[in-house]
């Protein structure tokens, strides 16, 4: 008899954003025809990059003829993007990143739920709280955890999050083998400085960990003094695995491309406590269970890193800013705490109410959609995550409008 992978059970199910579209249902269903803004999703809102879709175009073309088609492109991405992301990603940086060291994926989602894969089941996994649930399901679905009570997993070891802390949590006290880290943060917009990170490393350096280190959101970092990658931090390469997107840098949600840099000297270790290089099991995970990206994919992902390409998206990611911004300033000019805004398209926010409530007030009143912040972790209780991935005019119209519940 086939029985079924008992842990899926285990799987809280996804309440937050199937919750949030029926409590929308329900409001249209007694509204019918009412006006709806939503700042609720992490989705990007504004069109491909110009540089992007030329290269996409050019590139489609190149299929349509014998001479120019492309079949099975190399497992790990053509050199073409490697190249380009280990200059214009990292050496510009001043991070030291070859390109046979970046593993060309279709998004970040898919890298950072495939990653643990190639980890003991027995290792003990460390997840921020609040979190972007993927580190969580992935390791529940992998076994590493028990059940859940109370919204927590029993056998993870929870990060918490706080306006004390700023939601950037120091290593556990307890012992961890991997830590999930994601700045700027989903949901909290919050970022962390060279001495956090510093201290991350030392973290794992001294205890055998890994941190997976979740970058997706570095493009929107515009405060100087922090890093957008981990490998600024020095020591950062044995210990450290990276994972970028091009979904909010480049508006490519819809279109599909990502990247996750394991260094040739990225260590875990075997059962009898010798070193292992990670980069290897990765390959072979990779190799085997993925086929690669689409060219025409690959070459828009390229002409993002061009310099118009550059341009183009830095453009894309000012007008989302600057939406979070005001956001930020009016809540904060009627008293409410605001995190993130500045480097991230998130504002999180105290709403000085249970989360579900202000939700409720904020779509029946205003007409706005927002996300609970308790939907992503018990610590996220109490506040509300409030995204600037929409045009101005509507992020203008939502705050008119929610002015009246603040
Ligand atoms: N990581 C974080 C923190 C995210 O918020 C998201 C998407 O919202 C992703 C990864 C997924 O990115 P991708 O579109 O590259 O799969």
């Amino acid at each position: 008899m086939i029985r079924v992978n008992p842990n899926y059970s285990k799987i809280q199910a996804n309440y937050l954003f199937a919750e949030i579209a029926s409590r929308v249902k329900a409001h249209l269903g007694a509204n019918p025809g009412a006006d709806i803004i939503r700042l609720g999703i992490g989705d990007v809102t504004r069109a491909l990059p110009r540089a992007c879709v030329d290269a996409l175009e050019k590139a489609s073309r190149e299929m349509g003829a014998d001479s120019t088609f492309r079949g099975y492109g190399p497992d790990y991405g053509y050199d073409f993007l490697r190249e380009a992301i280990a200059r214009e990603d990292f050496a510009s940086r001043g991070c030291d990143i070859a390109p046979d060291e970046i593993f060309v994926s279709d998004g970040a989602k898919c890298d950072t739920g495939n990653f643990q894969e190639i980890f003991d089941t027995a290792v003990r996994v460390a997840v921020p709280d609040p979190v972007y649930p993927v580190y969580v399901d992935s390791n529940v679905m992998a076994g590493r955890t028990g059940g859940a009570t109370d919204g927590r997993y029993d056998g993870l070891v929870y990060l918490e999050g706080s306006a004390a802390n700023g939601f950037v949590p120091d290593p556990p006290s307890e012992p961890a083998d991997v830590a999930y880290l994601c700045f700027p943060n989903n949901p909290t917009g919050s970022v962390a400085t060279r001495e956090q990170l510093g201290r991350w490393v030392d973290w794992a350096r001294e205890s055998g960990a890994i941190i997976l280190f979740d970058a997706a959101y570095e493009a929107f970092i515009r405060d100087d003094k922090i890093p957008h990658s981990i490998y600024e931090i020095p020591g950062a390469r044995q210990v450290a695995v990276e994972f970028r997107s091009f979904s909010k840098t480049a508006g490519f949600t819809g279109t599909r491309c990502g990247y996750c840099v394991v260094p040739r000297d990225c260590r875990a270790f075997d059962s009898t406590g010798a070193e292992v290089p990670l980069q290897p099991l990765w390959k072979r995970r990779q190799s085997t269970k993925f086929n690669g990206v689409a060219y025409p994919v690959q070459r828009a992902a390229e002409a993002a890193l061009s310099p118009e390409g550059k341009a183009q998206c830095k453009a894309l990611i000012d007008g989302y800013l600057a939406n979070a911004r005001l956001v930020a300033e009016t809540l904060e000019a009627k008293g409410y705490k605001c995190f993130g805004a500045s480097n991230s398209p998130y504002v999180w926010f105290d709403c000085h109410a249970d989360s579900w409530e202000f939700f409720d007030r904020a779509l029946k009143l205003a007409g706005v959609v927002v996300t609970p912040g308790v939907g992503f972790g018990r610590a996220g209780a109490g506040h509300v995550r409030i995204s600037a991935f929409n045009s101005r005019e509507n992020v203008e119209r939502a705050l008119s409008r929610l002015a009246g519940i603040l």
